[in-house]
C-alpha cells in the first residue's frame, strides 16, 4: 500500500513538473545596418552573410537552451561575429584614417545593471571578452588603448598582433574613402555624407550585437565594433558607450545599437529608450521606432538596433536599406534577415 502510494505521489510529482510550461529564452542579434541593397549583393555573398549570422545564433541558443546566463549567450554569440571577417568587429574591422583598426566593445548585465567596456584597442583578437573582464575583474566600467590592452592581457584574452586584424576588403574600402573624401574636399562638403553614401555598405557597416533574455529572466546587452571606415584615429563611437551604444536592465529591455555612432552618443539612444518604456510606459517596439525612424534622422544621422524587453518581445528597428540580423527563441521561432 505504502509503495503504491509513494508511486502515485512520485507519478503525480513527474506530470506537475512535466504539465509547467518551460520557461521561455529569446537571443536576437546584428550584424550592422547600412546601404544594403539586394542589388549590390551576390547569391553567393548574401549566402555568407546568413550563414555568418546563423552560426552566431547557434552558439547563443546552445548557451540558452542549456539554462545558461544572457550575458554568456551575448558574449558567445559576438565572438562568433568577430571571429567572421565578413563583420565589422574583431577580424574584419575597419581602418582608421592612419590605416590601422582600432576596436570597441561592450557589455551588460541587465539584472545588476554591472557594465564593461574597452575603447580603442588594437591587438585584442576578441574586443567582447576584454568588455567583459572589465566588468567581471575590475572595478571600473570602461579602459581604453594601453591601459585596456595591457589589462585585457593580463586577465586571460588572447592578444594578436594588429596585422592580425587586416583584410584586403576592408584596406580598399579605407583607400575608396580616402578618394571620396578628397573630391569631397575639393568640393567643400562635409566629408560625413560620403560615409553613408549608397553602395558604400560593403566597407562601412557590419558592427555586431547581441541581446538576450535567459530562461531566469535576466537580460543582456553586448556590441563590438572596428567604428567607421576612415574614423579618424582617437575616434570612439557609440558601441563602448554604455547607454549609448549598449544598455540592459531587467525592468526595461536589452538594447544594441548599429550606425553613425556620433548621433547614438547624441542622443543617448540605448538609455532613452529603456528611459520611454519606465517612465513614459511606451512598449519597446514603440519606443524602438520613435528614436530610429523619427529623432535619429531629425539630427541627420541613420542606423538601426537590435532589443528585446522583459517579456521577450523583441524589436529590429532600422531606417536604413537594410540591417544583418537574425533571432532565435526557444520556442523554436528562428529567423535570419537582411533587407528591409
Ligand atoms: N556604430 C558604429 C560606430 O559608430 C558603427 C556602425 O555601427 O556601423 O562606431
Amino acid at each position: 500500500m505504502k509503495r503504491t502510494i509513494y508511486l502515485l505521489l512520485s507519478l503525480a510529482f513527474t506530470i506537475s513538473l512535466m504539465a509547467q510550461p518551460a520557461k521561455k529564452y529569446v537571443l536576437v542579434i546584428h550584424g550592422g545596418a547600412g546601404t544594403i541593397l539586394q542589388s549590390s549583393m551576390t547569391p553567393e555573398r548574401e549566402a555568407l552573410y546568413k550563414q555568418g549570422l546563423q552560426n552566431a545564433l547557434n552558439a547563443g541558443n546552445a548557451v540558452l537552451k542549456n539554462g545558461g546566463a544572457a550575458l554568456d549567450a551575448v558574449e558567445a554569440a559576438i565572438k562568433i561575429l568577430e571571429d567572421d571577417s565578413l563583420f565589422n568587429a574583431g577580424k574584419g574591422a575597419v581602418f582608421t584614417n592612419a590605416g590601422k583598426n582600432e576596436l570597441d566593445a561592450s557589455i551588460m548585465d541587465g539584472k545588476t545593471l554591472k557594465a564593461g567596456a574597452v575603447a580603442g584597442v588594437t591587438n585584442i583578437k576578441n574586443p567582447i571578452t576584454a568588455a567583459r573582464a572589465v566588468m567581471d575583474k575590475s572595478e571600473h566600467v570602461m579602459m581604453a588603448g594601453k591601459g585596456a590592452e595591457e589589462f585585457a592581457a593580463a586577465n586571460g584574452c588572447t592578444v594578436v598582433d594588429p596585422s592580425y586584424f587586416f583584410t584586403a576588403s576592408r584596406w580598399s574600402g579605407l583607400l575608396a574613402a580616402r578618394r571620396e573624401d578628397s573630391l569631397k574636399a575639393l568640393h567643400k562638403d562635409s566629408t560625413h555624407t560620403l560615409l553613408r553614401q549608397p553602395g558604400n555598405y560593403d566597407y562601412k557597416y557590419g558592427t555586431v550585437g547581441a541581446v538576450a533574455l535567459d530562461i531566469y529572466g535576466n537580460l543582456a546587452a553586448a556590441t563590438s565594433t572596428g567604428g567607421m571606415t576612415n574614423k579618424r584615429f582617437g575616434r570612439i563611437g557609440d558601441s563602448p558607450v554604455i547607454g549609448a551604444g549598449t544598455y540592459a536592465d531587467n525592468n526595461t529591455c536589452a538594447i544594441s545599437c548599429t550606425g553613425w555612432g556620433e548621433f547614438f552618443i547624441r542622443l543617448v539612444m540605448a538609455k532613452t529608450i529603456s528611459d520611454r518604456m519606465e517612465f513614459a510606459h511606451q512598449s519597446l517596439k514603440d519606443a524602438a521606432d520613435e528614436m530610429i525612424m523619427k529623432k535619429l534622422p531629425a539630427l541627420g544621422g541613420d542606423g538601426g538596433l537590435i532589443g528585446i524587453d522583459k517579456e521577450g518581445n523583441i524589436v529590429m528597428s532600422f531606417d536604413t536599406d537594410g540591417m544583418y540580423r537574425g533571432y532565435v527563441k526557444s520556442d523554436g521561432e528562428t529567423g535570419v534577415e537582411i533587407y528591409k
